[in-house]
């Protein structure tokens, strides 16, 4: 049996509300629950005796901007789904530990096909698109990175930006540009710098990949 859950915080403790509505399979509860994704966190399967056995977390970033990234994580304190992107710098919860901070096994549910929800832009930011766009040509310029430190510090979420200008350097031109990288790394703003250092126990998340290839 499956029934739609929905996972909040009640003064930071996990509480697992459960839709009295069952259906006889995974596909068909989530089905129902992608008609309303912002109204329940994902799908529960009980066991013969009417226990929760397993989650299974939907697959998509619920952050309010409407991202269309896949979940990894979920927020520590609000258990709010979040891509690598929007968790970057928050305190996360990967689906393993928050499976044994519930008591119950997490998973996530199977991707969806691309469709209209997951078209939107990737980037909506005007300061990380330039950023992003000039990041490959510009980085050796140390006017340009300086600037760059000033823009991090002035808007968050330029933070985008760097990691996917970063992000799409190719291995012979993050060796080209090593020494650029690493100066770079080293006059980032402090909670950029500490963020970055964070994100180095995700090796592959874009922030992972960020603060690896800044020598951090
Ligand atoms: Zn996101």
């Amino acid at each position: 049996m499956f029934r739609l859950i929905q996972l909040q915080a009640q003064q930071g403790v996990p509480r697992i509300g459960v839709d009295p509505d069952g259906y006889g399979s995974e596909r068909a509860a989530l089905a129902r629950y992608r008609e309303t994704p912002t109204m329940f966190s994902g799908v529960g399967r009980f066991d013969a005796a009417g226990r929760l056995a397993e989650i299974i977390m939907d697959s998509a970033c619920g952050s309010a901007s409407g991202c269309s990234r896949p979940a990894a994580v979920v927020h520590a304190d609000t258990f709010q789904r979040l891509c690598d992107t929007c968790a970057f710098g928050l305190s996360v919860l990967t689906l393993p530990e928050l499976a044994l901070r519930l008591g119950v096994a997490v998973r996530p549910a199977p991707v969806l096909a691309p469709s209209g929800r997951h078209a939107a832009p990737e980037e909506s930011s005007p300061v990380g698109n330039r950023i992003a766009r000039e990041f490959a040509s510009h980085v050796d310029d140390p006017v340009w990175r300086m600037e760059l430190c000033a823009e991090l510090a002035r808007t968050p979420s330029a933070i985008n930006g760097l990691m996917i200008g970063v992000g799409a350097l190719s291995h012979r031109a993050v060796l080209d540009h090593y020494p650029s990288l690493c100066a770079l790394g080293t006059q980032l703003p402090s909670v950029v710098h500490a963020d970055l250092v964070r994100a180095t126990a995700r090796p592959l998340s874009p922030a992972g990949v960020t603060a690896l290839r800044l020598g951090l």
